[in-house]
């Protein structure tokens, strides 16, 4: 397999000395590249952390959680320890929670298997749930500098710009053909500063859009500016056309200002609520109060009072991956919430205290934003109490539950 052209240049040796001598001049302050007070060497832990985080979310996002979880999580013990509630409401806004789930058993193997060292071989790092030759490669490179060159988008950018590398770079042979080439051009003395100079790159110089060429440490060595390619390179990608669908969500209140949660994994896609507590909620289509009505009814057992609609609160957009979503939180008044496997009661304003997604966030900012008539007084007289029901077996005979009549949306079927 052919590396792409020119690289690596005959230069190498200059090319790479410039580019360490910029990282290491440029560098950002960035906490995962700091080692703790009375440790030395780099913290695979902290770096392991920080590259799950990092997937598929920017740096300024990921800033403030890193520092709240290592805060808490301060090494793979405290981790491996933590209830998995614990470690996923920390994680709680973050999004893609099954990185989450993965790191939080990762922790454990570590400890149970690698005696709490996170693994330097690369198998052994690759079989930790969650791990994949990208991650693996950045945490080996970067903690024990184990000489394995990474490849991400940023990187693969700046590759393809040196190279003058046209089309679609997520092609499953170019992409080949650029780890080979990050793999020749590596620094393997320093291949933790070298993969982490490369990133650096095109974090912030390199950008995806008006590149500083001007401020570039290698542009002697770009092909794409030399043939004034820049702005062509990489292909912009072709994107799945996108899907919109409308979820609406039920904001059951009681009159003790409590509200129902409810777990069901799998429900869309498993994706929009991440398998943590959530309001009930469906995919709607047309009529969305009638369709959640009937939701409510074949999930809950809880019947719409006399064709009363519920009451639409403010809708919200929610972007996951693909998928254009508008959330539309609908209120009632329910005289008694109902008591369900794979439900939770709990006070209305206790949400935060919650591992639960940013759909959630969104549908329960709806109900704080309509506080004015409806939430307020109950949530005075609420009480504390959060009562967790069993989240094992099916759900239990689809009973009617007894609601409130009159002044509810919701009465006695
Ligand atoms: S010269 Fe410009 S396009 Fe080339 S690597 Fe540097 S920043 Fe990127």
């Amino acid at each position: 397999m052919k590396s792409v052209p020119p690289f690596p240049p005959r230069s190498l040796g200059k090319f790479q000395a410039k580019l360490l001598a910029w990282f290491r001049a440029n560098r950002r302050a960035l906490p995962w590249r700091n080692t703790p007070p009375g440790r030395t060497g780099r913290d695979a832990y902290r770096v392991w952390v920080a590259e799950i985080m990092l997937q598929q979310t920017r740096i300024a996002a990921v800033l403030p959680y890193y520092e709240r979880f290592l805060g808490r999580f301060p090494d793979v013990e405290s981790l491996a320890k933590a209830r998995e509630s614990d470690v996923l409401k920390l994680w709680s806004g973050l999004g893609y929670y099954s990185r989450a789930r993965n790191l939080h058993r990762a922790a454990k193997e570590i400890v149970s298997r690698h005696a709490g060292k996170f693994p330097q071989k690369f198998d052994e790092a690759l079989a930790l749930p969650g791990i994949g030759r990208y991650t693996a490669a950045a945490v080996l490179s970067i903690a024990y500098e184990v000489p394995l060159a990474v490849l991400d988008g940023n990187v693969a950018r700046v590759l393809a710009r040196l190279g003058a590398v046209r089309g679609d770079l997520g092609n499953n042979g170019r992409w080949q053909r650029l780890n080979q080439t990050a793999q020749q051009i590596l620094a393997h003395r320093t291949p933790g500063d070298w993969n982490q100079a490369l990133m650096e790159l095109g974090e912030t110089v390199c950008t995806p859009r008006s590149p500083r060429c001007g401020e570039c440490p290698v542009s002697h060595w770009c092909r794409a500016r030399a043939l004034g390619l820049v702005d062509v390179i990489p292909a912009p990608r072709r994107k799945p056309a996108p899907i919109r669908m409308k979820i609406a969500a039920a904001i059951l209140r009681d009159a003790h200002g409590r509200t129902l949660l409810v777990q069901d994994p799998g429900a869309h896609d498993g994706v929009l609520f991440s398998r943590m507590w959530q309001f009930p909620a469906v995919a709607v289509s047309r009529d969305a109060a009638t369709e959640l009505a009937a939701h409510l009814r074949a999930t809950l057992g809880m019947e719409c009072a006399n064709g009363r609609p519920l009451q639409a609160l403010r809708a919200a957009r929610h972007g996951v991956t693909f998928r254009n979503i508008t959330l539309l939180p609908f209120f009632a008044r329910v005289e008694k919430l109902p008591r369900l496997p794979r439900t939770r009661v709990i006070a209305l304003d206790r949400l935060a205290q919650l591992p639960i997604s940013s759909a959630t966030r969104k549908i329960a900012a709806a109900a704080a934003h309509n506080d004015v008539a409806h939430l307020r007084p109950s949530l005075d007289q609420n009480s504390e109490t959060a009562d967790r029901h069993s989240h094992s077996g099916q759900r239990g005979a689809r009973e009617k539950r007894p609601i409130a009549q009159g002044s509810g949306v919701f009465a006695r079927a």
